[in-house]
């Protein structure tokens, strides 16, 4: 990323690195999703990247999203939430994200059942032996998986994941590939993944990510850490 370079630059370039790594990867672009991340941003840069055809935003933290979320509500956005989820606050979430990304245990995917609407979501995997980090173990993955199944109200898309630092980001994502056929052959319309940030999108094309949660490639520096 260029120091001061301006947003609809940002955001062309990752398009057109995105459009790169599928075209390596022999894929179609447009079978991938570009979400940015905005969290710690104001509103204010949502509205931005919206007027530069940004439909699809992600956020982590409940409290922030759900104030963005009203305070964009004239604008026609697809939410995802992708941070940790705590099961009481599970159904908040529920009433404006599109899409949730970290489904990692029953109980949050328990608080999230419904006989009133169907939310979009991804399982996530934790590919660090650190059971604090978001996400489930491997050996949990297809329980989870059956439990998502079993519950009214979720749709499931498929497997999420964050490369761990420390590894090589490719190997990490033939991980998630991996896993996600797993979760296909429970679960075949299941068939997407979530992976891929500003510093390895490509190696998750690579993989065949289909959801790319891309920040501060597009956004410049968080405004605190993040
Ligand atoms: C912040 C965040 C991202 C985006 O990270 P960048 O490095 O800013 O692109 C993606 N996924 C999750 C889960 C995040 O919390």
């Amino acid at each position: 990323m260029t120091a001061g370079a301006a947003l609809p630059e940002r955001l062309e370039a990752v398009r057109r690195g995105i459009a790169d790594a599928a075209a390596e990867a022999g894929r179609s672009v447009d079978e991938i999703s570009l979400i940015v991340v905005t969290k710690f941003h104001p509103p204010r840069l949502v509205r931005d990247l919206f007027a530069l055809g940004v439909t699809d935003f992600g956020e982590n933290r409940h409290q922030e999203a759900q104030a963005k979320a009203a305070e964009l509500a004239d604008l026609d956005i697809t939410w995802h939430f992708i941070g940790q989820l705590q099961s009481k606050k599970a159904r908040q979430v529920r009433a404006y994200a599109r899409v949730i990304h970290s489904l990692d245990r029953e109980s949050v995917v328990d608080a999230l059942a419904s006989v009133e609407s169907v939310v979009d979501c991804f399982v996530q995997l934790n590919l660090t032996d650190d059971p604090a980090r978001g996400g489930v173990r491997d050996a949990d993955l297809e329980t989870l998986t059956e439990r998502v199944l079993a519950t009214s109200g979720l749709r499931l898309l498929g497997v999420m994941a964050v490369a761990p630092v420390g590894e090589e980001p490719r190997a990490a994502f033939a991980r998630v590939r991996a896993a996600s056929e797993r979760v296909r052959a429970i679960a075949p319309a299941a068939r997407y993944i979530s992976a891929g940030m500003s510093g390895d999108y490509r190696e998750a094309v690579l993989e065949g990510a289909t959801h790319l949660r891309i920040g501060s490639a597009i956004t410049g520096i968080r405004p605190t850490a993040g």
